[in-house]
């Protein structure tokens, strides 16, 4: 018999959608879970992606019913519903989402019910069932989000003409989301539009709130919430702009900035020379350095991709178009919906490079270092830009290596980006960083 079985997840199981909840601000998880779902999910999305936790409530905590045996036989619902008032008295919250994983699915306790006993005018209980049986993080994070849309917001009564949502993002599976975000927003101010982020500082339940008066909703991601985005449309009207990247470098960032100015018809004259202003800035610092380093005939131009379809979207776009480096191989290994894998393949091949390379869709983020038993990468040596589970092999073959994606590393992440320009000349520093060992020529 062939067995096989996958490793170094990528993703945690669906109840880390729950940290889609903790980037609100004042919206507190609680969990009818078991006593060890929490570790299981913080240890990809939180401690090992860059010390991350949530501001307002820390992972430590977060209530959970901590779901026994006792449970399984009687049901859990009572000591949910007493757990949500308690929590009522005594955690300083604007909004409430009751999470439940595998075992309260599997008895089948109404987790439904719990929310909309508990729920007071001012303090919506919420729920989202996130049995990690039915799918992965990314998935809860689209669960979360759906039970916000559908149990909570309401049609607003104008429409805001400058207001855009901001989606696509998954935060902490997206390990650089809060610095992202905080980049965007000020690129969307800078060009007349008043971007609503629910995620990060000083959002929170107030610009949920403002959902439904937007203009447009944006997508900036190759395929996530966009089923979000198709809700919006239905419940409120509101049109999406799907761009399916969030951009590193100058051409994407042009090509953002363009397509907004188009979409939302937008000062053409001010985008150009916000364009202008950021490619100068960025050829400036590489001008600088691209003799010494992306210059230097040792550095590896061939890279493997080695995270979800996001992170690979945005980097491979980066690394052929403005760097002119050259994809070998891409693995996307956040469980890609099969509707939406030819459209990822398509926006992957969507680059200035012709040649054939391979893609690979799978939850087996193990493949990578499983290929190279068979694959000799010590003289025509390649990047991997991947997460902390790649370290291990890269160090071992000595292969230059970029964390883009959960679980990011044992590090403190803080506010920072690859957004944009700015974000790009930071990604270009951790590449030249890690390449240094590898590459440098003894004759330089
Ligand atoms: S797979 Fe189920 S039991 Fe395991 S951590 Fe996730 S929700 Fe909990």
């Amino acid at each position: 018999m062939n067995l096989t079985c996958s490793e170094q997840q990528r993703t945690a199981c669906g109840v880390g959608g729950l940290y889609t909840a903790l980037a609100i601000e004042r919206c507190l998880p609680i969990m009818h879970c078991g006593p060890g779902c929490f570790g299981n999910v913080s240890a990809t999305l939180g401690g090992m992606n860059g010390g991350q936790s949530g501001e307002t409530y820390l992972g430590s905590v977060i209530p959970s019913t901590n779901f026994c045996e006792d449970d399984v036989v009687f049901g859990g619902t009572e000591r949910l519903r007493k757990l949500v008032e308690e929590c009522k008295k005594y955690y300083d919250a604007d909004m409430f989402m009751i999470v439940d994983g595998c075992t309260a699915e599997i008895v089948g306790d109404d987790i439904e019910e719990v929310a909309s006993v508990c729920t007071e005018n001012d303090k919506p209980v919420l729920y989202a069932a996130l049995p990690g049986f039915k799918g992965n993080s990314v998935w809860g994070h689209e669960q979360v989000l759906s039970a916000i849309v559908d149990q909570f917001l309401k049609p607003a009564e104008k429409t805001n003409p400058r207001q855009v949502n901001v989606f696509g993002i998954v935060p902490f599976f997206d390990p650089m989301w809060a610095g992202t975000l905080d980049a965007l927003e000020s690129l969307l101010v800078h060009l007349g539009l008043e971007p609503n982020i629910i995620y990060g500082r000083e959002k929170g339940i107030a610009n949920v709130n403002k959902i439904p008066e937007a203009a447009f909703n944006l997508i900036l991601a190759p395929w996530t919430d966009l089923g979000v985005a198709e809700r919006l449309r239905e419940r409120f009207g509101t049109p999406y702009l799907h761009f399916d990247n969030m951009p590193i470098g100058p051409t994407e960032t042009a090509r953002l900035i363009r397509t907004l100015a188009d979409y939302a018809d937008l000062d053409r004259g001010k985008a150009e020379a916000l364009i202008h202003k950021e490619e100068e800035r960025f050829f400036y610092y590489m001008r600088r350095s691209y003799s010494w380093i992306f210059g230097c005939k040792n550095f590896p131009r061939k890279f493997i991709v080695n995270a979800g379809a996001a992170a690979a979207v945005s980097v491979t776009r980066f690394a052929v178009n403005d760097l002119g480096m050259i994809p070998y191989r891409i693995y996307i290994t956040e469980g890609v919906p099969e509707e939406y894998e030819e459209m990822v393949r398509a926006q992957l091949h969507n680059i200035d490079y012709d040649g054939d390379f391979e893609i690979i869709f799978s939850e087996d983020g193990g493949l990578f270092e499983e290929s190279l038993k068979t694959e000799d990468f010590s003289i025509r040596k390649i990047c991997v830009f991947g997460t902390a589970w790649d370290l291990v092999p890269v160090k071992k073959h000595k292969l230059t290596f970029v964390s883009v994606a959960a679980p990011y590393g044992n590090c403190m992440i803080g506010s920072r980006t690859y957004f944009g320009c700015e974000g790009a000349l930071r990604f270009c520093e951790d590449l030249y960083a890690n390449a240094a060992d590898n590459i440098v020529d003894p004759g330089i």
